[in-house]
């Protein structure tokens, strides 16, 4: 019988910096929030529906797309989600604090929705329909969606 050898484990922690490029499209789209405070997104030329993020082809229609367009940073929210189970964040590596609220907001004067964190994370002061506006970091902006920290509830 063949004895196993008795090898040596040595555990190490794997640190492995990367980055990658944007492209032009993502890349316009976070330049604008980084440097703007402002979310752009672009037109389908064809079903004439805004991308957002803006993509180099409509994913629909698989033509290229058009014009670059600015949207509100203000809008309604559509449906939302209440997290209370612990995660583990993968951009920084720790817990998300629970709960925390997200949401798909129809952004004014168009069709562009976007999903992120909400303010208020209290259920009973959720509602579809509700007004929102991003609030983007006044300083430190890096070119990441994180760069708008969530949407705030506004009284209209
Ligand atoms: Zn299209």
């Amino acid at each position: 019988m063949e004895q196993k050898p008795n090898l040596i484990e040595k555990p190490f922690t794997l640190v492995l910096p990367c980055s990658f490029s944007t492209g032009p499209f993502m890349g316009r789209f976070l330049q604008e929030i980084k440097e703007n405070k402002r979310l752009v997104g672009n037109k389908c030329p064809q079903c004439g529906r805004t991308m957002l993020p803006p993509r180099i082809v409509c994913a629909l229609c698989h033509v290229e797309a058009g014009d670059w367009v600015e949207l509100s940073d203000k809008g309604s929210l559509v449906s939302f989600d209440i997290v209370y189970i612990p995660t583990i964040n993968p951009m920084t590596g720790k817990i998300r604090e629970v709960p925390y609220a997200t949401g798909n907001i129809l952004l004014d004067g168009g069709d562009a929705t976007i999903w992120h964190f909400l303010e208020e994370k209290d259920p009973a002061k959720i509602r579809v329909g509700m007004r929102l506006q991003a609030v983007f970091r006044e300083e430190g902006r890096v070119g990441d969606i994180t760069d708008i920290v969530h949407f705030r509830t506004i009284e209209e």
